[in-house]
């Protein structure tokens, strides 16, 4: 059986989770080029490429989600597809070893990690056969923020700013719009759409999927989607969303449309989101000795260009001067001093807590006094060295999901900062007010950078709910993050989504 089979999808998962491909690279090169350096946007854009940089250069996660493994296999006939299919999963559980791969699949039940990303239904893997020699292997690794934010329609629907969408090709622009502002910046904006009209409702999902394997600079080969591809480039990136919903030049790298057939009563249209940190990458392998024979999506070079010169990374966070550093424990008055848009550099102490936590702490005391105390929403990569822990990515996760816990452990803990990405709803916006707090918006994905922020690891609590969802104990230095949500009820997530509102009721 082909000897170097294991080590080539080690490989490709290890390139994969840690280094972007160069037609994304180049979307994020324009990205950087278009948003101003002194504003919101540029100072996110600016972040997310010294992470870029940073995690290929240490070969460690660009994201701390590496989301679910998605491969596509095409293989020869007559290929042992038991054997390959046993052999990427071990090779999924050992990259989930060394780091490459967060453990990220769970008991749906129980809610219990199986800590080597195997489980009922992961990695997800598809075989094919085709008339060829070779084994090719494509994978995508996309995580969860972004695919909380896929969208499907149902044909002729009501929209939000854009009226009725028909069964045609103008109620499908319709909807792709109406997803990429749906989405504002809970997907770690800017990010890429991949489309499918028809299909039935799961063909349609897996279809949408299936586009994200294009490159971005691809040209579709029927007209008329290819049309509809360049209209949605040009529109989406007027509605004004920008980088992590910041607002901005850039909010969508691509759009990618397929077509499936579909039955005369059903007209969906799929959308499947993915990021910024849009992770995709393939090689093809000799059928016999298991090695790689070439890389896909890299044109013949396996060398990545960084997107900055070396001193631009070391530099850091661009500072314009006007930052603000706390380091905990926080006062009512020094939250009560900042405003919405407010860039802000926290040293000191914080925990970590996601979803686990938050529901936890609804029926527990936390293991740690809270009071004036940092929060980040984080399910970080650690990695145990002797008796010490280090952080190994620690970018921020999807704060939507907290909506229905945050108020109240506000109110019960003292907690004055939370940090996370995306935003977060009305309730927790009356519960900010209420306690003092703010909402700080962490750059989605940044998680290289945010992890050489930590200086060190002091301790962890709740390692039952399994090392994401563990309530960290984290000493960092001048951790930014922008204050998206104020004591006095501001929101610049609400500000963003009803500004990009109403352009988009003009592109109706
Ligand atoms: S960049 Fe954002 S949406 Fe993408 S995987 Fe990371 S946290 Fe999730």
């Amino acid at each position: 059986m082909l000897p170097a089979f294991f080590d080539s999808v080690v490989d490709l998962i290890t390139r994969t989770s840690t280094d972007l491909p160069p037609d994304v690279r180049a979307a994020m090169d324009l990205a950087l080029k278009t948003e101003a350096p002194a504003t919101r946007a540029g100072q996110a854009i600016t972040i997310i490429a010294q992470n870029i940089d940073q995690a290929s250069s240490c070969e460690g996660p660009i994201c701390q989600d590496t989301g679910m493994p998605t491969f596509e296999v095409k293989v020869p006939v007559g290929a042992n597809q038991i054997w390959m299919r046993q052999q990427i999963r071990e090779a999924v559980a050992e990259a989930t070893r060394r780091g490459k791969l967060r453990p990220n699949s769970v008991d749906s039940i129980t809610g219990e990690n199986s800590g080597n990303n195997l489980g009922p239904g992961t990695p997800i893997i598809h075989f094919d056969q085709w008339e060829n020699s070779e084994i090719e292997i494509k994978l995508i690794l996309k995580g969860g923020g972004c695919e909380n934010t896929n969208a499907q329609y149902s044909l002729p629907t009501e929209l939000d700013h854009l009226g009725r969408a028909d069964r045609s090709l103008a109620g499908v622009r319709k909807c792709i719009l109406h997803a990429v502002w749906k989405a504002q910046g809970k997907g770690c904006s800017p990010g890429a759409v991949g489309v499918c009209i028809g299909g039935d409702r799961t063909s349609g999902y897996t279809h949408a999927k299936e586009q994200l394997f294009r490159t971005l600079d691809d040209r579709n080969p029927d007209e008329r989607l290819a049309a509809l591809e360049d209209t949605i480039m040009e529109e989406a990136n007027k509605l004004a969303v920008g980088p992590m919903g910041f607002s901005g030049r850039t909010s969508l790298i691509g759009c990618k449309v397929g077509a499936q057939n579909r039955l005369p009563a059903s007209f969906f249209v799929s959308v499947a989101y993915d990021c910024w940190a849009f992770r995709r990458l393939g090689v093809r392998i000799d059928a016999t000795s298991g090695d790689i024979t070439s890389w896909l999506y890299r044109e013949g070079t396996t060398a990545s260009t960084p997107l900055l010169s070396p001193e631009a990374v070391a530099a850091g966070f661009p500072r314009t001067g006007r930052e603000i550093s706390l380091s905990a424990p926080i006062s009512d008055e020094q939250i009560r001093s900042l405003k919405v848009g407010d860039v802000v550099l926290i040293s000191g102490r914080m925990f970590t807590g996601r979803d686990a936590v938050h529901a936890h702490l609804m029926k527990h005391e936390p293991p740690v006094d809270l009071t004036g105390g940092v929060l980040y929403h984080c399910g970080p990569v650690v990695k145990k060295e002797g008796d010490s822990w280090r952080v190994t990515a620690a970018g921020p996760t999807t704060s939507i999901r907290e909506e229905p816990y945050q108020a109240e452990i506000l109110e019960r803990y003292g907690v004055r900062v939370v940090i996370g990405k995306g935003g977060m709803g009305a309730r927790t916006l009356a519960g900010l007010q209420a306690s003092g707090a703010v909402y700080l918006n962490a750059i989605g994905g940044a998680a290289q950078f945010y992890a050489r922020c930590i200086e060190r690891v002091e301790g962890v609590s709740l390692m039952e709910f399994g090392t994401p969802e563990a309530m960290w104990h984290l000493q960092v230095r001048d951790f930014p993050a922008i204050v998206t949500m104020d004591a006095h009820g501001s929101s610049l997530h609400k500000v963003v989504e009803e500004a990009s509102g109403k352009i988009l009721e003009t592109l109706a």
